[in-house]
This record gives structure tokens, C-alpha cells and sequence, in this order.
């Protein structure tokens, strides 16, 4: 038999690399023959993490054999999965989504917590099995839990999150505020991207009723200096609109320091977002105070109003 192949969602953040990475590691510690691999590249702020560490970053797949046995990590939905996912054996699922249009033949472990992160779900398997947490397992759920709750400021973040990495900042010997603000800035630090890799970079498909999405958002220190490429931005979110078919694109530019978003809209029914926030787009743009959270501020609304 094959290895299981572990791995997060496509355009994988810090959550999605570290929690399969953890998964990976769990797994082992109980004898199976498991691969943490990813669905795309690394980004900044995750390579920041596994530089910290020393760690290699897991193999890049494309797509997945016919009956491939594959544990899913930090997503469920096949639209944001690996290539021929319908075709393959789903062993186990660890996620802190909501659950959509998810259906397998065979039973499976699925653990799903409205937690901030699934690294948080992951540290709790640890506790559960007896296993040590050391210190480089230590840093790399805090990581995760730091990029997901953008440093336990978003509305996901709750507070068996912010409990657990107190605990966590205790084994990892490191101070939370200021690595988790370097770990955060090196995330922003996007000048040498295209407007295509800057729409990529953390971009989930996502069907709002009948409304086929892609939201993508863009962690940054400046939404101005975002801005002054909106042209360029605007020009890749419309090839991927006539690519991909898409009803709408959202794209998301999250000042990660002040917690609020500029929103550039575009697509037949970019009429959703001036519903859901009662917002009037300017220029296929509008700022939304206090918006941070993908999951629990916008996908949510936007479903209502689609
Ligand atoms: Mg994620
Ligand atoms: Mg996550
Ligand atoms: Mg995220």
C-alpha cells in the first residue's frame, strides 16, 4: 500500500502547511505511513516559519491517482482540493470550514471544530494521544494560529485559541507579539509579485448559492500602496473571471495593523457585496471597516445576498 498523502487547500497559507505538516507528524508518531505534500507555492509569511525552524517545505503534487488514499487538512471543499479529489479514498478530514458539498463512499475520520485555526484542532489531538508537543511543534502551531486569527485579532479567533497559545508560547520559549508581527510582515512583503501571483496568493473558489466565486485576499501594512496597483490587479481578476467562469471575484486588501479591508469587486454579480455591506462600489471598489475575516465575514454574508 501507498503512503496517505496529507495536505491543505490549494494557494496553502501558513494554516494548511503547518497543520499538515503536524498531521504528518502525528500520524507517524502512531506508525502510519503518511506525506504532508502541498497544492501550490509556499508564500511568504509560511517560508518565514519553516526558515525559523529549519524545516523543508513538502513536496508539491498536482494531482492525485485514482483511489489515492489523502487526508484533508484545513479545507473540505473539492472546489479549493487537489486534481481528481472525486476519485480518491478521503481517510480523514481536519477543518475548521464550513462543510460544502463534501460526499464519500466510504466512512472516515471527519473532525470539524469552529475553531481559529486547525493547527488549534490539531494541538488538541497531541494532548488527547499523550504526545509531546517540543518546541519546534510548539512554534508551528502557534504559527498557524498567529496567520489565521491575524495575531488573535480577527473575529475567528476565539478563545480556546488564544488559551492554547498561551500555552504554546510557554513550550516554544519565544515571545508571540513580536515574532508573530515579523512572521505577519513577512508575509506583506509582495513587491516582487505580478498582479496574477498577488491574486493567487491566498485565493479560494467558492460557490455562494448559485454563485460561482473566487475571493482572494491580500494581507498588507498599506492598503494605499496596495491600491496604486488596482489597474494592473483589476486586469488579472478579469482573465481569471473569463478563465474560471466566474459570476464574481472579490478581492480582498486586508490592512493587517488597522483591521480593515478595501474590497475591489468584479463580475456580473458584483451587486452581492454592494448588498451584503450596503456599500455603493466606486471604481469596482469600497472600503469595509473591520472586515478581516474571509470565513466568517464575507462568505456568510455573501451566501445571504446571493
Ligand atoms: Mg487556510
Ligand atoms: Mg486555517
Ligand atoms: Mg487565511
Amino acid at each position: 500500500m501507498s503512503k496517505i498523502l496529507i495536505f491543505g487547500h490549494k494557494n496553502p497559507d501558513t494554516d494548511s502547511i503547518m497543520s499538515a505538516l503536524l498531521m504528518e507528524k502525528f500520524d507517524k508518531n502512531l506508525g502510519f505511513d503518511v506525506e504532508a505534500v502541498r497544492l501550490g507555492s509556499i508564500n511568504k509569511e509560511t517560508k518565514y516559519v519553516l526558515n525559523y525552524l529549519g524545516i523543508k517545505e513538502p513536496r508539491l503534487i498536482e494531482k492525485v491517482e485514482d483511489g489515492a488514499e489523502v487526508c484533508l487538512v484545513d479545507h473540505n471543499e473539492f472546489a479549493q482540493s487537489v486534481e481528481n479529489i472525486e476519485n480518491a479514498k478521503i481517510t480523514a478530514v481536519v477543518d475548521h470550514h464550513r462543510i460544502c458539498g463534501f460526499k464519500t463512499s466510504e466512512p472516515l475520520y471527519y473532525r470539524a471544530e469552529p475553531l481559529g485555526c486547525t493547527a488549534t484542532i490539531m494541538y488538541k489531538k497531541f494532548i488527547e494521544e499523550d504526545m509531546e508537543i517540543d518546541k519546534t511543534t510548539a512554534i508551528m502551531m502557534l504559527s498557524a494560529i498567529i496567520s489565521d486569527t491575524l495575531l488573535f485579532k480577527s473575529p475567528t479567533c476565539t478563545e480556546e485559541d488564544k488559551k492554547i497559545a498561551k500555552k504554546l508560547e510557554e513550550i516554544a520559549g519565544i515571545n508571540v507579539s513580536e515574532y508573530g508581527l515579523e512572521m505577519l510582515k513577512a508575509g506583506t512583503d509582495l513587491s516582487d509579485l505580478t498582479a496574477e501571483e498577488l491574486i493567487k496568493l491566498d485565493a479560494k473558489e467558492i460557490m455562494l448559492n448559485d454563485v460561482k466565486s473566487q475571493i482572494a485576499q491580500v494581507n498588507t501594512a498599506s492598503i494605499s500602496v496596495m491600491m496604486e496597483r488596482k489597474d494592473e490587479l483589476e486586469k488579472a481578476m478579469k482573465n481569471t473571471i473569463d478563465e474560471r467562469e466566474l459570476d464574481v471575484f472579490v478581492l480582498l486588501i486586508t490592512d493587517i495593523i488597522e483591521s480593515n479591508s478595501q474590497v475591489i469587486v468584479l463580475g456580473k454579480k458584483s451587486d452581492i457585496v454592494e448588498k451584503a455591506y450596503g456599500v455603493i462600489l466606486q471604481d469596482n471598489t469600497a472600503f469595509l471597516p473591520g472586515i478581516v475575516s474571509r470565513k466568517k465575514q464575507v462568505v456568510p454574508i455573501l451566501t445571504q445576498n446571493a
